[in-house]
């Protein structure tokens, strides 16, 4: 969900035309487990459908506790002492990472292709995604050596030193809205530590994962290292949290179901869990900002990936003086956003992943107009099939609405007015997220009184979702706990083990 850099339309040659207007072939939709695809225990399938049209593009073969218990042996089995991965040298095992981010560009075009596809992202975000699970990946495969503990001193005659030691088998169960790219965030820590895993990708978006199997096992990885088990949440995603030899459960996606994954390592085997969940991100605007430059940023930071962004800068708090001024440009921004085929060079915008988000965003649009707030533009479907909503942006927005209070997760503007830096501050801790948040002013000591006040796990100054594979990502709050991303990450990973020698003294 993090650009590296400012999101720009690519500009292609006509070649690259052909290639977006040829629909992918779908290649593999089966569990992929000990390096093998197979079918499900149960044999049941599910649909995964094209957003665009709303029809079924596929069935793939549905994972659910028979298969994770299967998986989870196979993980098991190649973490034991003695295992063909165990005894990987750590310089080796970065060498097979860098062979997948080479392997995962190589195939760029396909994997874009098909993430379009399922999830409806626009081609060129598609490719920006595909090399960024590879420079993540990249990125941790340099840590791979680098993993190491410390001698320390200890009273007496002893020796101590702290060795880190992969968790185990690591559960990973990823959201829809960015499916290439969280699997990279789970993947590349979880690999560099040594650890082998069980992945659950989204039932609306499982198709990319379970091509990546594929190029996972051309990379030389040993079979039951990586499992990937395409299913439902409440069958196969809570198999993976309620197992009692998974070691950790990654997930981002939904607070509600975070507070789920926690109960249930709680009631099993208590596992290490991370949770990335979501925010309702202030993003605070000074009168003495860039006025055309601020509103060009907090529009991407709502309407990128049609607002379905965890660390979307959902509240845009606007100060007086300039607010009038800031829903007015805003506004036309809005108009011009084009929405459309996502497999058309120029398409911004495509459309929201699925039936269930696309009703609960209009629903959240309705509780806007009920509560007062100033329908400024959009607010309805765009065109005539699939789930494409109009970029919306209400005004006159107070902190009591819904509007204001709840994460929408849809193209949906929403502008607050403030007086002064205090008030702000306060307002935007009005919430139990603290995923990320920005401020834009040309001063710096406002500038660092808000970044140094809010409680979030990211702040931006004077730019929005900037990031990349060395910075850490995570939540304060109910947005979660952990970090994703930089070497952070690799401390939800491993385990640090303390080793004491007494050392005989020789008498002189
Ligand atoms: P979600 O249910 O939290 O889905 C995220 C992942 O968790 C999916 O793989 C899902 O499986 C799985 N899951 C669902 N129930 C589970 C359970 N009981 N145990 C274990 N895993 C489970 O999110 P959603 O329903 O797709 O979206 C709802 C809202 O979540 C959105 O409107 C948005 O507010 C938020 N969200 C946030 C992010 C983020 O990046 N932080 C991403 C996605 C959604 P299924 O595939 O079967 O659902
Ligand atoms: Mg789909």
């Amino acid at each position: 969900m993090i650009k590296t850099g400012t999101i720009n339309i690519i500009v292609r040659g006509l070649a690259n035309m052909a290639k977006l207007n040829t629909q992918p072939e779908i290649k593999y939709t089966q569990l992929f487990i000990n390096n093998e695809f197979v079918n499900s225990v149960s044999s049941k399938t599910f649909p995964t459908i094209n957003p665009c049209t709303g029809q079924k593009i596929c069935e793939v073969q549905e994972g659910d506790k028979a298969d994770v218990d299967i998986a989870v042996k196979a993980a098991q089995e190649a973490f034991n002492l003695g295992s063909p991965w165990r005894r990987l040298d750590a310089s080796k095992r970065a060498k097979m990472m860098v062979k997948l981010a080479d392997l995962l560009k190589e195939n760029k075009d396909y994997l874009s292709a098909l993430e379009t596809l399922d999830n409806g992202m626009p081609y060129f975000e598609s490719e920006m995604w595909v090399d960024s699970i590879a420079d993540t990946l990249t990125y941790y495969a340099g840590w791979c050596d680098k993993i190491h503990g410390k001698t320390i001193p200890l009273d007496g005659d002893y020796f101590c030193y702290t060795k880190l030691e992969p968790v185990g088998v690591c559960g990973a169960i990823i959201p829809w809205n960015y499916p290439i790219d969280m699997l990279g965030w789970k993947l590349g820590p979880a690999i560099a530590c040594g650890n082998t895993m069980v992945i659950k990708p989204a039932e609306q978006t499982p198709l990319t994962a379970i091509f990546i199997g594929s190029l996972i096992k051309e990379a030389g990885f040993p079979p039951g290292v990586i499992n990937i088990i395409p299913g439902y949440g409440p069958t196969a995603g809570a198999a993976i949290s309620e197992h009692m030899d998974v070691d950790k459960v990654a997930f981002t996606g939904s607070t509600e179901v975070g507070h789920l994954i926690q109960q249930a390592a709680g009631k099993s085997n208590l596992k290490r869990v991370s949770l990335e969940m979501g925010g309702k991100s202030p993003n605070i605007v000074f009168a003495d900002s860039d006025v055309d430059f601020a509103v060009d940023e907090a529009h991407e930071a709502v309407f990128c990936n049609v607002g379905q962004c965890c660390s979307a800068g959902s509240r845009t708090f606007v100060q007086e003086g300039i607010y009038d001024e800031f829903v007015k440009k805003s506004v036309q921004k809005a108009n011009a956003r084009v929405i459309g085929d996502p497999y058309v060079d120029g398409t911004q915008s495509g459309p929201q992943i699925d039936q269930e988000q696309f009703d609960k965003v209009l629903g959240k649009i309705e509780s806007g107009k009920k509560d007062g707030a100033t329908l400024s533009c959009g607010g309805s479907r765009h065109g005539d099939k699939g789930y494409f909503l109009q970029s919306t942006v209400f005004s006159d927005v107070t902190d009591d609405m819904t509007i204001a209070k709840e994460e929408i997760f849809g193209p949906v503007q929403v502008i607050l007015k403030f007086k002064n830096i205090e008030e702000v501050i306060e307002r935007a801790h009005k919430t139990h997220y603290g995923l990320a948040g920005a401020v834009f002013t040309k001063d710096i000591d406002v500038a660092m009184t808000v970044a140094h006040s809010l409680k979030a796990g990211t702040v931006w100054v004077n730019c929005y979702n900037v990031g990349g594979p060395s910075i850490p990502f995570g939540g304060y709050k109910q947005s979660g706990f952990g970090r994703d991303l930089g070497e952070d990450s690799l401390k939800e990973y491993h385990e640090v083990k303390t080793v004491i020698i007494k050392v005989p003294q020789k008498n002189s």
